[in-house]
Formats: C-alpha cells, sequence, structure tokens
C-alpha cells in the first residue's frame, strides 16, 4: 500500500481555532474589527512592544511602507533617471521587487552571497546611487540578513531598511527576535500570513512601524485614504489602497499565534534530521547550519550541477514527495527582462535559482517522513543520473 502523498509545505490549524472562525462568522461583524486589532496586539507583543498593523497581503505592506518612506517616482517622474531607486536581492518571491516598481520607483538588484543566499551586503555600497532612497533585505527561507551589518551601512549612507521578513516570523538575530528594535526602530518590518508561510491567516500581513512613522497614515495608505471625524464626517487626504484584514483572518491569525514558537522548534528538529539523513554521497549543496536565528520556514539543498530539476521534480512526485521551487532569479522574468535586466547580470542568483528545491518541511511533519524524502532522493537521482 503506498503511503499519502507528502507535500513540501502544509498548515497546521487546529479544531480551536476553527471553531473561534465559525463564532465570528456567527457574530454579525466578519470583516476588520475588535478580532484584527487583538491580532495587531497579539504581534505587538512578540516585535517588544513596536507598533504593528496588519494587512491583507505581505505584499500590501511592502507597498505601504515604500509609500510611508517617501519613495516613489522621484522628483522628475518622466524622466527615468531622477526616479527613486531602492536595493533588494534578486533572489526572492517575485513580490518583494513588484512593489517598487508599483509605487514607481526603480529596483536596482545587488546578487547574493553564495552561502546563505541573501543580498550580499559586500556590494550594497557600490550599487547606491544619489536616487536610492531604501534597501529591501529579504530573510530568505528565515534565514536573517546580519541585522547589525544592514542598520550599519544604511546608517552610514541614510537609507531607510524596509525588512521583508515574509519568511522570517520567529527567527531571532543575536538572541533577538525579527521584528523587534534593531536601528533603535528605524526599520520597517514587513511579514505574511499566506498559507505557506510559519503563520498563517490564509492571507494576510503585518506591518510592524518605525518609531518616526505616522500610524494614522499607514491606516489612511491601508484604507482609501479615508479618515473619520467623532461627528460621524469624513475626509480622504491621500490616496489608500485596499488593505485592511477582515477579522476572519485575524482569528485564524490569533489561533496560530500560541504555537509560533513550537512551531519554529519543531522546524529546527526536522531540519537537524535533515543535516543528519541526507547522504553526502548525493553531491548536494546543504543551506548553512544555523540553529541559532534561523526559523527554519524551507530546507533548500541545490541539486549538483547538470541535474536536471524538472526530472528530479517528476521523479519525486512519482514516489509519493512534493518538492517546490523558490525561486527562480526574479530578474530573469520577461517584465524585468523588458526592463533591461539581463542574463547573466547576477550570476550567483542565477545559478541558485537554477539549482534550488525546497523539500518538505511543515510542523506535523513525521520523523520517519525525514527518510522517507532521503530513499526517495537517493532513488530519484540515480534514476535520472
Ligand atoms: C510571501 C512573500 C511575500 C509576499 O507576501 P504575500 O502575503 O503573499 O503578499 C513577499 N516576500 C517574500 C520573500 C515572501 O516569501
Amino acid at each position: 500500500m503506498s503511503e499519502a502523498f507528502l507535500p513540501f509545505t502544509r498548515p497546521s490549524i487546529d479544531e480551536e481555532t476553527i471553531a473561534a472562525v465559525a463564532d465570528v462568522l456567527r457574530s454579525g461583524w466578519i470583516t476588520s474589527g475588535p478580532k484584527v486589532q487583538a491580532f495587531e496586539a497579539a504581534l505587538s507583543e512578540l516585535c517588544g512592544g513596536r507598533t504593528v498593523r496588519a494587512f491583507n497581503s505581505g505584499t500590501a505592506t511592502l507597498e505601504v511602507a515604500l509609500r510611508l518612506a517617501g519613495v516613489g517616482a522621484g522628483d522628475a517622474p518622466k524622466e527615468v533617471p531622477l526616479r527613486d531607486t531602492v536595493i533588494t536581492t534578486p533572489l526572492t518571491w517575485v513580490a518583494t521587487a513588484n512593489v517598487i516598481l508599483e509605487v514607481g520607483a526603480t529596483p536596482i538588484l545587488v546578487d547574493v552571497d553564495p552561502v546563505t543566499r541573501n543580498i550580499d551586503l559586500n556590494r550594497i555600497e557600490a550599487a547606491i546611487a544619489p536616487t536610492t532612497k531604501a534597501i529591501i533585505p529579504v530573510d530568505l527561507a528565515g534565514l536573517p540578513v546580519d541585522r547589525d551589518r544592514l542598520y550599519a551601512l544604511a546608517d552610514r549612507r541614510g537609507l531607510r531598511v524596509i525588512e521583508d521578513a515574509a519568511q522570517s516570523l520567529g527567527a531571532s538575530w543575536n538572541g533577538q527576535p525579527i521584528g523587534s528594535a534593531f536601528g533603535q526602530g528605524r526599520g520597517f518590518v514587513s511579514f505574511s500570513f499566506h498559507a505557506n508561510k510559519n503563520l498563517t491567516t490564509t492571507e494576510g500581513g503585518a506591518l510592524v512601524l518605525p518609531d518616526d512613522i505616522d500610524t494614522g497614515l499607514c491606516e489612511r495608505l491601508r484604507l482609501q485614504g479615508v479618515k473619520r471625524f467623532p461627528d460621524g464626517g469624513m475626509d480622504v487626504d491621500v490616496l489608500g489602497g485596499k488593505f485592511n484584514l477582515t477579522d476572519v483572518a485575524a482569528t485564524i491569525g490569533l489561533g496560530q499565534m500560541p504555537y509560533l514558537s513550537a512551531f519554529t522548534a519543531r522546524r529546527r528538529e526536522l531540519a537537524r534530521a535533515y543535516f543528519a539523513a541526507i547522504n553526502p554521497g548525493l553531491g548536494l549543496q546543504l543551506p548553512p547550519a544555523d540553529f541559532a536565528n534561523c526559523n527554519w520556514h524551507m530546507f533548500q539543498p541545490l541539486l549538483p550541477p547538470g541535474v536536471d530539476r524538472g526530472r528530479f521534480i517528476a521523479a519525486m512526485k512519482a514516489r509519493g514527495i512534493g518538492v517546490g521551487v523558490h525561486y527562480p532569479a526574479l530578474h530573469l522574468f520577461s517584465l524585468y527582462q523588458a526592463l533591461g535586466f539581463k542574463q547573466g547580470d547576477f550570476p550567483v542568483a542565477e545559478d541558485i535559482g537554477r539549482r534550488t528545491v525546497t523539500l518538505p518541511l511543515f510542523p506535523a511533519m513525521q520523523d520517519s517522513d525525514i527518510d522517507r524524502v532521503c530513499n526517495a532522493m537517493l532513488a530519484s537521482l540515480s534514476e535520472i543520473a
């Protein structure tokens, strides 16, 4: 008898949360309300008391953070070279760079470090232009970018930091949780609660605000720019989006919250088990074995050079194992090629993007699943060799 298909990820939602969602649905108030406020308060507690606002996606938080940071088309919107620029990594979910285009600015990509696979901090300085307003570092797979070096560099060059921490909720840097006050609270921190993230609301996000940013403006950018007055009147003084989270979604987040540290601990255990079980003879390049900072959002070996990834994924699937790809280098997508990026621009990200595979790793996985995955890899790699 064959075993059930093992996906690369699966959310863990308990019966209490499902019942709490049913209660909200019966309550008569299902969109943004008290559950969103309670969720924001719980997130704030996790982030050392900083101000946190919930959104309907991580992408929306990044876009609003750019607007709050004053990043846009620049002083001369029609002259492309004078647009604001924002530095980020080519090895991320495309949302990170799309939001830069969305606000009318231009992304400057900086290649990644071959070991951490995150933006190479040694290369940022040389990429800074007079138009550069901000850096969006990404903690790929939940492995944090070095916050000390990052903020030292940003301060030296007068740049805003918008931490894309979509994958790093529950991770930490030198004992301090991601989302707490690095850079004395001058950075924005963006979380995503998409179904695959370490904590989910089905879809959703949250933005941790810097101390010098107006919370009211953040709320207006979240919902149509509307400002309400006690007498029932209203005004709209800024073009806001439609980015509010629902109470239904926030209830799922509240139900997930008590599990976050146990989820992270379980992910670490499973990652350790992969390191112990993966046969070095397979020639896979493993991620850094960081058990202090990383939350193990994903476990991503690189296939040996020359192995056909499509065939590997198909061979694993035939053995009942789901394997993901996160991500091809984004400058190779048509939209970015049309903007002038070329193959060969960021060779480290391109190489990782071609060879990376995401193996199953989620809190409800069994220890025995690790052996299943490793046996399937052995069989699949020899089959397609
Ligand atoms: C998931 C993700 C996002 C976007 O989050 P959504 O909630 O899907 O909008 C942005 N950046 C990274 C690195 C992500 O993994």
